[in-house]
């Protein structure tokens, strides 16, 4: 069996305006030590996925289209570190009530199934609550990062955010993982 890291976009792997919703892929823009976390991880034998709610299009927003764009560029820029093995977003508006939004474990569980991945030995990485429920959702231990909305949730929920590890962001985040022996 394999094992992967499930990584939040918006605010984990690429930085995020909180409130706003990224539709030029040409404002795409890494935090400093992405490319080295993502190297890190391919070491480490991870596979790496990116779990990503994007609830714009649903809202009416903007189309499959500009996230696709964006995701693009985001795999063109990962690329000099690593390939991403796979992306799955959900494009439900919140109110959809649909089974695939974070924190439910859907998109999760058909990586799971489609990558043979044993959760175990697997992480969720990210910078919202829901992102922790999703992991523990799916049976893998869940980071929570301290970047773009990641204080703040750590402030609002506390205790109740039942993440495994807390840093300050995704290379913090795969030092930490590196130090495991999964
Ligand atoms: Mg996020
Ligand atoms: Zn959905």
């Amino acid at each position: 069996m394999n094992k992967a890291i499930f990584m939040d976009r918006d605010g984990t792997v690429i930085k995020e305006k909180p409130g706003t919703y990224l539709c030029k892929p040409q404002k795409v823009e890494l935090y400093k030590n992405t490319l080295k976390a993502l190297r890190i991880f391919k070491k480490k034998g991870y596979k790496l996925f990116i779990v990503s709610n994007q609830s714009a299009i649903g809202r009416g927003y903007f189309g499959k289209e500009v996230v696709k764009a964006v995701n693009d560029k985001i795999l063109k820029l990962l690329k000099p570190a690593a390939d991403i093995d796979d992306i799955a977003y959900c494009p439900h508006a919140p109110q959809a009530n649909c089974s695939c939004r974070k924190p439910a474990p859907q998109m999760g569980l058909k990586l799971i199934k489609k990558y043979n991945i044993n959760p175990e030995k697997s992480f969720m990485i990210g910078d919202k609550k829901s992102d922790i429920d999703f992991g523990r959702n799916i049976g893998a231990k869940a980071i929570l990062v301290l970047t773009a909305n990641g204080r703040k949730q750590k402030a609002k929920y506390g205790k109740n955010l039942k993440a495994d590890k807390i840093t300050s962001n995704l290379y913090s985040a795969a030092k930490y993982i590196q130090k495991q022996s999964l």
